[in-house]
């Protein structure tokens, strides 16, 4: 059967556009709105229909649990169990890019959790997020606004590539700030763990709560379910060159490079500008991401130079990693997902 594509609208953040939006929330419809780590796929978090929906809109697997986004606490009390670890985590890094994961109450759906008896709950740093909550009135449901399997959307324009027919308005908040999803971290044990990484560091959560463990990112069956799937994925392969010297990089990239075109391969480069630099432009199609060392902007343009590449006729992708510390983990997370999950 064909199913009629609806007309989707990127709209300015007004305050008339976060009220329809809003509206569409309560009639069980999906919103997607801006955060400050990446666009989010929104639906009543209390309505298991409309849930559901997001599921559909983005071809995820149903076991893959989404995370719920409040404007306060009194929200969130009504669907989590606030253990004490949560309160600190709330005080110190809340609003912000964290999810705590905590035992969800009655009143949260299974298609929420995707039957777990915890829920991710996330309060966003960003106006319209927190404006778009508040007007709809109940925690918003939401996982980030790409296809299953993309890199997750930090433009809007990069929601309309992927959800464009399926969803009735974009609210446009511009580039997001930190560019990678949340830290997600686990309190439902006594020692917490770090089911994902993000921009809230390992040190920064040590700080508040001492010990922290950190999940195998790679296991096969991953603590925060989502984490198994192909992820970021760019649609041609990747090879992520981990880092070493700027000058042993540089050597392995222009051994690679020529090897690959060797094998008339057209091969596209998404690396800091320093080593972009030092190439032979002619011989790549460059991508960079930003200044080496600069973790704060290549985390921001992460995502979006991966979507470059749709547009691009390179045929791989040699992609440069940075330090494995700090954001670095969370960069490194993601990049390595984005190579190692794709099938040349
Ligand atoms: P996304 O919003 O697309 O970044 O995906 C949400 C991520 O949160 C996925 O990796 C989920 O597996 C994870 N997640 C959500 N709820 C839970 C939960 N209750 N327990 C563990 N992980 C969760
Ligand atoms: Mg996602």
């Amino acid at each position: 059967m064909l199913s009629l594509l609806m007309k989707t609208e990127i709209l300015l953040p007004t305050r008339e556009n976060i009220k329809r939006a809003a509206k569409l929330i309560r009639a069980g419809e999906l919103v997607a709105f801006p955060t400050e780590t990446v666009y989010g796929l929104g639906a009543d978090g209390l309505n298991s229909t409309a849930c559901k929906k997001i599921f559909t809109a983005k071809g995820r697997p149903s076991d893959n649990p989404l995370i719920l986004h409040f404007a306060n606490l009194a929200q969130v009390e009504r669907a989590a169990k606030i253990l004490p670890a949560a309160e600190k985590l709330f005080a110190a890094f809340c609003p912000g890019p964290l999810t705590i994961i905590l035992p969800k109450t009655k009143f949260v759906p299974d298609a929420v959790t995707g039957g777990l008896a915890t829920v991710g709950v996330r309060f966003p740093d960003n106006d319209v997020a927190r404006a778009l909550i508040k007007a709809a009135d109940c925690p918003i449901a939401a996982p980030s606004a790409n296809l299953s399997g993309r890199p997750s959307p930090t433009t809007p324009q990069a929601v309309y590539n992927d959800l464009r027919g399926k969803i009735e308005i974009i609210l446009n908040g511009g580039n997001c700030q930190f560019g990678v999803e949340s830290t997600i971290v686990d309190v439902t044990s006594p020692v917490a763990e770090i089911l994902r990484p993000g921009a809230v560091t390992k040190e920064m959560l040590e700080e508040i709560l001492g010990e922290i463990k950190v999940a195998p990112s790679n296991a096969a069956k991953p603590r925060a379910p989502g984490m198994k799937y192909t992820h970021y994925a760019p649609k041609v392969p990747l090879t992520l060159i981990e880092t070493s010297t700027p000058d042993e990089l540089e050597k392995i990239f222009r051994r690679e490079i020529k090897n690959l075109r060797a094998e008339n391969k057209s091969v596209g480069v998404m690396a800091s500008h320093e080593l972009i630099n030092n190439l032979d432009a002619e011989k790549i199609f460059p991508v960079p991401y930003g200044r080496r060392g600069d973790l704060k902007s290549i985390a921001a343009n992460l995502y979006e130079s991966l979507r470059t590449f749709d547009d691009l006729p390179a045929q791989i992708i040699l992609a440069e990693g940075v330090d494995d510390n700090g954001l670095g983990v969370a960069i490194m997370n993601r990049l390595r997902k984005a190579a190692t999950l794709i099938k040349a």
